[in-house]
Parts: C-alpha cells; structure tokens; sequence
C-alpha cells in the first residue's frame, strides 16, 4: 500500500500515478486520487479496485487537471476491496479528501458519533471518519482543524488532507506507518516512501511519529504534536530505487 500527494505548478496528476507506481512493489487491491485545480466546483475523485492499470484506463482519455493532488494504493482491512471502499474519501460536502495507510482504531466509536450528528457515510472503511472528522472541525482555519482530527484518532497511519477551499495547500503526518517529503523547486512532494519520489528530487525531510507538515508549493513547514515548530534536516537520497 501506499500514499503520494503532490502540490506545485506542474500537473498533479501526472506525479501521483507515477509515484503510485513505483510504490506497487508493497501490494495493494485498489486505487485512487483526487486532484483540485483551485477553480472548479468540486475535488475530482476518481478511484477503482484493482491494479493502477484499471485507474489509468479510467482516466485515459479525461486525466484529471489541476496542481494539487493525493493519491493512494490501498491494502483493505476494514470493508472489502471495492470501488467504494478505495481511497481517496471524501466527507458529505466533498470539500475535503483524505488518502490515509494504516488503522483507525478507535474508528466505530467515531463513525456512530458522527452519524448521529447527521452524516452520511458511503464506504465501510475507518479511514473514512477521517474527512467527516475534518467536515466538522474545519471553521476556515485547515490545519487547525486537522489538528483537532488528530486529537480525536487512535492508532497507525500516515494520512494526506486535502481541502478545497486551500487549494495551495497539503497537510500530512503519521503515526507507526512511513512518510516522507521531497522537496522541489517550487513544488513539493508527498509519500509514503522514498522510491515514489526518488525520480524527482533526491532532498527529503523524513517525518518522525506525531509531526505534523503543511506542504505548499514553496514551503514546508513542520510541527509537533503541540504545535511546536520543529527544525528538520534535510536527508539527502544517495541511492538508486
Ligand atoms: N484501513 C484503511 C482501509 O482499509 C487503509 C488500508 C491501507 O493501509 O491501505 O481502507
């Protein structure tokens, strides 16, 4: 399984079935990404079960536009493969998509919460608490809702947001599961691991449990848990994927 997410002034799109694909080799039973372009009405999802192919075939001949975007090879463990159960997800306005590796643990408890407060759920996975979540806190300020996201789950993840009222703007962290970002001239990248974006840049920050990164075009900026500003070295790739 694996997690892309791309923000800068190239196509989207292009990078994240690129990076999707050299993350194939760690398996996976389906795919997807949503792409925004700052403009339209709406983030473009498109996902299916299955290979990248079947994605690509789907996409071949309208390839989502825009230069923002998340991507996601998924390895189901709550709700079977399925095109509804495939990432991204979305909460009930479709102003938010989440790509997200790992478990949600304390994710039924969440879901029942939600749905009591009036949300309608359309896949059976835990990930998709994550932008329902997200729908509720996020009162114009996205990382400050994501950070009350953050305060609600348990357990292991790594996890991209995406908002469409930020379109210039990622927002990821991780818990038990790998995340890096790799770090363009006037774009940056979004993986779960290294050979996803090796080909683009080699210059990397390596997020550690529990940091939180707000990715725009030109700037990276890292924090903890608190909220604390964190320096980060950058890690140079010196090997060949
Ligand atoms: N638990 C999530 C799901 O079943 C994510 C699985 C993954 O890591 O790909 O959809």
């Amino acid at each position: 399984c694996g997690i892309v997410g791309y923000v800068g002034d190239k196509q989207a799109a292009r990078f994240l079935i690129e990076g999707l694909t050299k993350l194939e080799y760690r398996g996976y039973d389906s795919a997807g990404i949503a792409v925004y372009n700052g403009e339209s009405d709406a983030i473009r999802v498109e996902k299916s079960v299955g290979r990248l192919a079947e994605l690509e075939k789907k996409i071949d001949s309208n390839v989502p536009v825009g230069c923002m975007g998340i991507g996601h090879t998924r390895w189901a463990t709550h709700g079977g493969p399925s095109d509804l159960n495939s990432h991204p997800h979305t909460d009930c306005t479709g102003d938010f998509a989440v790509v997200h590796n790992g478990i949600i643990e304390n994710y039924l408890a969440l879901k029942e919460e939600l749905i009591e407060a009036g949300h309608v759920f359309k896949s059976e996975t835990d990930t998709e608490v994550l932008p329902h979540l997200l729908e509720t806190y996020y009162e114009g300020d996205f990382e400050a809702a994501v950070r009350k996201v953050l305060r609600r789950i348990e357990g292991s993840y790594s996890i991209v947001f995406m908002s469409k009222a930020d379109p210039d703007t990622l927002i990821c962290t991780k818990q038990d599961n790998p995340l890096v970002i790799g770090l363009g001239e006037g774009e940056n990248f979004i993986a779960s691991d290294i050979p996803a974006i090796i080909a683009r840049t080699r210059r990397t920050y390596i997020i550690n449990d529990g940091e939180v990164a707000v990715v725009k075009k030109d700037s990276v900026w890292i924090t903890n848990r608190r909220g604390e500003p964190i320096t980060k070295k950058v890690f140079e790739v010196n090997w060949n994927a």
